[in-house]
């Protein structure tokens, strides 16, 4: 497996690759590997010839400095997990090599669209402006001909989706399923900030999700929410940010379930650590 620091010395490696008309996927990661990541590897190895995974925790998109401060960076474990996964090659630059002039911020609007300043967008405001400028980034220089993503990160694709379609860019956006602990958890990075206890109390998240899943059919969505809403709020140390059914382009409440494409999202504090989850719905 290749691993490289630089832009140029990536360049440099890809030129043959491109010349041999192989297809590329990227997958773009911040790193703190789990089995969420490796599914997407394996996803992407069944479909491109060389499988390419970002490592870069990006400055940009976090809108709490201890967040990004604590964000765990093991590097020597992920590098040993993508060499097991089979994956081809890694690009790990530095905060210089793709924002030169860091800390001094580069020029980046871009129009996502409203959904933008729903949910994740409310409450981590310009997160997608900082998504969509080093995935961006990422792409350009990687070049991919597909791209795979968490649909656990659910907003996160509708926004990669809509900068691809904003630049014409010739990919294709692929979303996987998300990989859960056995107990029903959303696997993610931050879970290992989670206590004993916290980690008790995040399944919660999970247990209302499914509750809404499971009764979707027989109760009205005042009802379904009322009652999982409840559910998260008896739960000692969960503060809730949001829970909502939402239409999963426009990430507007649904106000009729007859309505197709809906997805209940949840977000919430667990203890000093904010998760996210969700599932489709129809
Ligand atoms: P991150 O390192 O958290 O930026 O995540 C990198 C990619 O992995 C994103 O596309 C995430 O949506 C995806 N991902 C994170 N957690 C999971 C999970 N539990 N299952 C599937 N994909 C995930």
């Amino acid at each position: 497996m290749e691993i490289v620091h630089t832009i140029s010395a990536f360049k440099q490696l890809l030129k043959p690759l491109k010349k041999e008309k192989l297809k590329i996927a990227l997958v773009p990661t911040m790193g703190a590997l789990h089995k969420g990541h490796l599914s997407l590897i394996e996803i992407a190895k069944d479909s491109a010839d060389i499988v390419v995974c970002s490592i870069f925790v990006n400055p940009t998109q976090f809108t709490d400095p201890k967040d990004l401060e604590r964000y765990p960076r093991p590097l020597e474990h992920d590098i040993k997990m993508l060499t097991d996964a089979g994956c081809n090659m890694v690009f790990m630059p530095t905060v210089k090599e793709m924002y030169p002039t860091f800390p001094v911020p580069e020029d980046w609007h871009l129009d996502l669209g409203p959904a933008e300043f729903l949910l994740e967008g409310e409450f981590r405001k310009g997160h997608y402006q900082g998504v969509t400028q080093i995935v961006k980034k990422l792409f350009d220089v990687v070049e991919p001909d597909i791209a795979f993503f968490g649909q656990k990160d659910f907003q996160q694709v509708l926004m990669i989706r809509n900068m691809v379609k904003h630049f014409q860019m010739p990919l294709e956006i692929v979303s996987c399923p998300i990989i859960r602990e056995d107990d029903g958890l959303a696997m993610s990075s931050r879970n290992i900030h989670l206590s004993p206890s916290d980690r008790e109390n995040s399944l919660v998240l999970n247990k209302a999700l499914q509750f809404v899943s499971d009764n979707f059919e027989k109760l009205d969505l005042e009802e379904l929410l009322a009652k999982a809403k409840t559910m998260i709020n008896n739960t000692p140390g969960v503060e809730l940010d949001y829970f909502t059914i939402a239409d999963s382009e426009s990430l507007l409440p649904v106000d009729d379930k007859k309505a197709h494409n809906s997805v209940v999202l949840v977000a919430a504090k667990v203890g000093q650590t904010r998760l996210i989850d969700n599932m489709i719905l129809n």
